[in-house]
């Protein structure tokens, strides 16, 4: 089998709410999708979706997957997509680092790989629990009282996982935030407090020591894994590390040092399944927890999430995160696995089992082919 043409396809995705990241430093209205099609020779068509969260979040932007493209995608025609690492090689010679414009063409060829065996990607990843996983939602960093009706609203459709945003200069109303949500805490509800680096140092030792008696999981309390390493060494609260997680050997060094509890391995930035597969190994061969989102996207990105996320067993899933249901816009519509009171599971169409409505992509940006 060979890949005979890669399309590529550019697509907004706005958002129901403007979204405010932790310390109010980052506002957000829509998102800069970018959507690739692997065509065979035999027929078989995968796709992929690399959604950026904005582009100051991480070093990772929409012009900026579709340059990469431009960069390694010539070189991939002709490869079989089955062989999953031979691609993943070609991309990174040709394009070192970069890893989030990989991502949607190893999402193609994952996808591609699952048809082509009749099995689902969580399947070929080496098997997938019968029950699905939580999702959980995005909590804009706001007042206490407004944070918490945002919950609510997610309560009432099932949600029992929340990440919400915290981070910034008032470190007193952080504390209110915390303190807020976890005494209006549901039985087993999980709130993952995500501080997006916001903290200094000081300042994560103040507010995580404030809180200490809650236990609960701070994400990314700091800007780089030195600062975390830092931070583990005068808290007690467990610590999640999600924009520092971004190579293997960042997972290696997390788990060699101990540095957090929990991994929050994002498919985009980290590059795809086939090099967030080698982290979920990592993790649970270190007893940690994982937490596997999208950096945000469709359903299609969603998807990609939830079969990672469903491989991994009970005890070491947090949640996997859901976008969908924060978008104006569905491009699959009647496609992939929406989240149901709650929870999204993966059934057993092979392959990804998502698929945009081509008509709604609009023509494509660029088209490599043999
Ligand atoms: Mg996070």
């Amino acid at each position: 089998m060979k890949i005979t043409r890669i399309s590529v396809f550019q697509k907004n995705l706005p958002l129901k709410d403007p979204y405010y990241l932790s310390g109010g430093r980052l506002k957000f209205e829509v998102l800069d999708a970018t959507l690739v099609k692997v065509e065979t020779d035999v027929g078989l068509v995968g796709w992929g979706e690399g959604t950026p969260w904005g582009h100051i979040y991480v070093p990772a932007h929409g012009p900026g997957i579709r340059a990469g493209l431009a960069t390694f995608a010539p070189r991939l025609t002709g490869l079989d997509p089955r062989k999953v690492e031979l691609v993943e090689r070609v991309m990174d010679v040709t394009l070192p680092g970069h890893l989030y414009a990989k991502q949607p063409v190893d999402m193609a060829c994952w996808d591609i790989l699952g048809q082509s065996c009749r099995m689902p990607i969580a399947d070929m990843l080496g098997g997938k629990r019968d029950n699905g996983t939580r999702a959980a939602s995005s909590v804009s960093s706001g007042d206490p009282a407004e944070m918490l009706a945002t919950i609510q609203s997610y309560r009432d459709r099932g949600y029992t996982a929340h990440s919400a945003k915290v981070g910034g200069s008032d470190l007193d109303m952080d504390i209110a935030r915390i303190r807020h949500l976890e005494k209006n805490r549901m039985p087993d509800e999980i709130i993952l407090y995500d501080v997006n680096r916001a903290w200094t140092r000081r300042e994560a030792s103040i507010v995580m020591n404030a809180v200490s008696e809650f236990g609960v999981t701070f994400e990314q309390p700091g800007e780089t894994l030195d600062d975390i390493a830092q931070i583990r060494g005068v808290t007690t609260s467990p610590i999640s590390v999600d924009e520092s997680l971004v190579t293997l050997q960042d997972a290696a060094r997390i788990a060699r040092d101990g540095i957090a509890d929990v991994f929050g391995i994002k498919l985009n930035r980290v590059g795809g399944l086939t090099k967030a597969r080698r982290m979920r190994d990592i993790a649970l061969a270190h007893g940690i927890q994982i937490f596997v989102m999208a950096t945000g996207g469709s359903v299609l990105a969603d998807t990609e999430a939830a079969h990672l996320a469903q491989t991994i067993p009970d005890a070491f899933i947090q949640a996997c995160w859901s976008c969908q249901d924060m978008l104006t816009v569905d491009i699959a519509p009647g496609s992939g696995p929406r989240t149901v009171d709650g929870v999204i599971t993966i059934d057993d169409t092979p392959g990804l089992g998502a698929m945009p409505d081509e008509n709604l992509l609009g023509d494509p940006v660029a088209i490599y082919e043999a």
